[in-house]
Order: C-alpha cells, then sequence, then structure tokens
C-alpha cells in the first residue's frame, strides 16, 4: 500500500495547476493596479506571534494550530492567518520608515487543524491585502473594492458585501459590559462553548453556530447601537462611499467575524446560494494590532480569501476556464535512427522560443502520433531518410490534417506564418 496525503490536504494535479495560476494572476494584476506589493512570509512563525495577534480566546488559537516544538523547544506554529505574520514582518523591517502608508498582499497556504469537510482544507491557500498606516474609511472601503474587482475579473457572479461596526476599545468596553448583563442570566441556555466565550470574550457567542445559541444573540444589545462617536463617524463614511460607488452591502450587526483584532469595521464577501459556509473572504480592520504585536500605535485594515472555496464556487457557477496552452511542437521519428536528430532539432525549436517535445522511445511512428494527440500537440515535425536527405521535416497541422515539407531552419518561420499560433 502506497503511502497517501495526510488527512485534509490536497495534491494540485497538472490538470488544475493552470486554474491556480491564472486565479494567482488575476490577483496579482487587480491588486498591483491598486498600489499593492506582493510580501512573503514564512510558513511557520513562533507561537506567540499568533496568540498575541489574533486573541487566546479564539476558535483558531484555542483548538485549531499547528504547534510544534523545535529542537530547541521553541514553539512554532504553522500560518492559521496572514495579517499577523505581515504585520510582524512589517514591524522587523521598519517598512514605516519607508512610507507612512504601506499597501501589501500576499498568496500562500495557511494550516488550521479543521474537521475537513466540504471545501475545507487543513492547508489551504489564501490571498489577503493589508493597508498599514491610515485610519482613513477610504482605505476600507478600497480594500472591499479591490476584492471585489477580483472576483468581478474572474467572472463571478451574485456576490453580496455584508457589513458591520465592532468598535473600537473604548466603545467595545462599555458594550461588552452589557453583552455580558444580557447574557448573565441565560448562561444555562448558551452551549458548553459558549459558557466559555461568555467569561474569555462574549463577542464570540455571536460566532456560534448553534441554532440555541443564535436565538438567544438575536434579542442581543447590538453593538451598532453602542458604538462611540468616532466609530459611528467611521462606519458612516464607510457606508457612504459605498452608496456613492453603488456597490451594495447588507447591514448585520451580528458579524463579529473569528478574530479578536478587528476593530470599526469588519466585513465579509458572500456568495449568494453558496449554503451555510457561504463567505468567500472576509476582513477588516485593525488599528490595534500593529501596537499589540509591539509597534507604535498605527491603524490598519485588510482582508483574506481562500483560493480553494473561490474555486469551489468558479466551478459552481460554470465559469468557462482559460484553456492551459498546449506544445507546439511534438517530433516524431521515422526511425530510431533518427533520434540524434530528433534530439538536436527538439533543443533548436525550443531555443528559438517555441515548446517542443518528443517521445524518447524507440516506439512506433504511430505510437508518437498518438502521445502529439493526446497531449494536443498544435504541429508535428516528422522526421525520416527522406527528410534528412534534404535537411527537411514534414509539418503537420494537427487540426487541418495538413502536411508540407519546411527546411529546418525555416519551422519557426512557418509556424508563425499562419499558424494563428501565440507565439
Ligand atoms: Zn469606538
Ligand atoms: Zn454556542
Amino acid at each position: 500500500m502506497f503511502i497517501q496525503v495526510p488527512k485534509g490536504t490536497q495534491d494540485i494535479l497538472p490538470d488544475d495547476a493552470p486554474k491556480w495560476y491564472y486565479i494567482e494572476n488575476k490577483i496579482r494584476e487587480v491588486l498591483t493596479k491598486y498600489g499593492y506589493q506582493e510580501i512573503r512570509t514564512p510558513a511557520f512563525e513562533y507561537t506567540e506571534l499568533f496568540i498575541r495577534g489574533i486573541g487566546e480566546s479564539t476558535d483558531i488559537v484555542t483548538k485549531e494550530m499547528f504547534t510544534f516544538p523545535d529542537r530547541k523547544e521553541r514553539s512554532l506554529t504553522l500560518r492559521p492567518e496572514g495579517t499577523a505574520p505581515v504585520v510582524r514582518a512589517y514591524l522587523e523591517n521598519n517598512m514605516d520608515r519607508a512610507s507612512k502608508v504601506v499597501k501589501l498582499f500576499y498568496i500562500g497556504s495557511m494550516f488550521r487543524c479543521e474537521k475537513p469537510q466540504g471545501g475545507r482544507f487543513r492547508q489551504f491557500n489564501q490571498f489577503g491585502i493589508e493597508v498599514i498606516g491610515t485610519k482613513s474609511p477610504e482605505a476600507d472601503v478600497e480594500v472591499i473594492m479591490a476584492a471585489l474587482e477580483i472576483y468581478e475579473k474572474l467572472g463571478l457572479k451574485n456576490l453580496e458585501i455584508v457589513i458591520n461596526s465592532v468598535g473600537c476599545k473604548k466603545c467595545r468596553v462599555d458594550y461588552i459590559q452589557k453583552l455580558k448583563k444580557f447574557l448573565s442570566n441565560k448562561k444555562d441556555l448558551l452551549c458548553l462553548e459558549c459558557v466559555k466565550r461568555y467569561e474569555k470574550n462574549p463577542l464570540r457567542v455571536f460566532d456560534c453556530k448553534k441554532d440555541s445559541c443564535q436565538k438567544i444573540m438575536e434579542t442581543a444589545p447590538m453593538i451598532t447601537e453602542n458604538l462611540c462617536p468616532e466609530c459611528k463617524l467611521h462606519f458612516e463614511e464607510v457606508k457612504s462611499h459605498l452608496d456613492d460607488f453603488k456597490i451594495k452591502y447588507h447591514l448585520d450587526p451580528k458579524l463579529v467575524r473569528g478574530l479578536d483584532y478587528y476593530t470599526k469595521t469588519a466585513f465579509e464577501i458572500v456568495g449568494k446560494g453558496l449554503g451555510a459556509q457561504n463567505a468567500i473572504a472576509g476582513g477588516g480592520r485593525y488599528d490595534d494590532l500593529v501596537e499589540e504585536l509591539g509597534g507604535k500605535p498605527t491603524p490598519g485594515v485588510g482582508f483574506a480569501a481562500g483560493i480553494e472555496r473561490m474555486i469551489m464556487v468558479m466551478n459552481q457557477q460554470k465559469i468557462n476556464w482559460p484553456k492551459p496552452k498546449c506544445i507546439d511542437i511534438f517530433i516524431v521519428k521515422v526511425s530510431a535512427e533518427n533520434k540524434d536528430t530528433a534530439f538536436r532539432l527538439l533543443q533548436k525549436i525550443r531555443n528559438s522560443g517555441l515548446s517542443a517535445d518528443l517521445d524518447y522511445s524507440n516506439d512506433s511512428l504511430k505510437s508518437q502520433m498518438r502521445i502529439a494527440n493526446k497531449i494536443g500537440a498544435r504541429y508535428t515535425a516528422i522526421i525520416g531518410e527522406e527528410e534528412l536527405s534534404k535537411d527537411m521535416v514534414t509539418l503537420r497541422n494537427m487540426q487541418t490534417k495538413e502536411q508540407k515539407k519546411v527546411k529546418l531552419d525555416e519551422i519557426e518561420k512557418e509556424l508563425k506564418k499562419g499558424s494563428g499560433l501565440n507565439i
């Protein structure tokens, strides 16, 4: 029995890989247009970063992290999300010195030890952006618009923005008191998990998926009615910019997101008709995170989105994936005696900028043609005694089946001429 991939992981096979770089290229294209620069952080960090960054009481930190000691017993964790590492890199590299506002994006694997189910993996891929250094509501709106544009450019339809404000350090303290008071006589009705949440961070109770807990929270005091004037104004401005750009959004005062670092704006992009786990991107403002990770007080805002879910939704919506590029020329030898010439020609064609391949075995002409068909080669170049005596090959258009003799050094010219090839 051969060894299989670990539970919750998957191979991205050659048939699917083009989908990935199609999406990644689109992400880079749109975000570069918005002025973001790519950053790549390590796959693992010191565990402390996530405990301090994401919050001790969050589901991610309490039960989903892959944490392990290194050989000197320092605790490491495979990154479960991208924002804390980006902020760590921002601080460590003094990025604030180069410019007041730093705009970064990342694409990479994240790791969470979740129960693998419908589109959820233990190693999954996310892309995200972070704007660090501005508290302007315009930045919140830019982040939402950049995310939307990526989805639109990829052809995703029926997306909706769900938005909320979760307040700031000042107003949230009072609000949490209110919430605690509200929940204090309902503790018996909460699930065990939520009783713990009640103690550590009652906001988390809004995240509970259990119907009984959700029902209780329906009548809970809402953060949006308890915002301080600054948070209230910020939220108003975000909404008015969204109106201005005619971006439809839906207000959800119960949206708190699963991470502790959010302040003010929190949002999700949801795909209508995707069922319960319909969020395909989520983000918000994190005005205290930089300070919590040891920097000067510096506001920030960003979002993250899962690429696996994105592909799932694109498949559901039957979006046409671009066809992967095929081999331009497959060289076919009439007999094994031509193999040295064929090998030299192969490299010559590749050096000219075309893609080329051949079958190194000495199988029959028929079997070589079968391979050419299977890999979708646009042309075959057939080499036999007759052709070689005249320094020529027989070039065959695999679609029209037309063929003609072409001089060895004119293959490239011939293909560029009428082939319609993308070279
Ligand atoms: Zn506030
Ligand atoms: Zn609960």
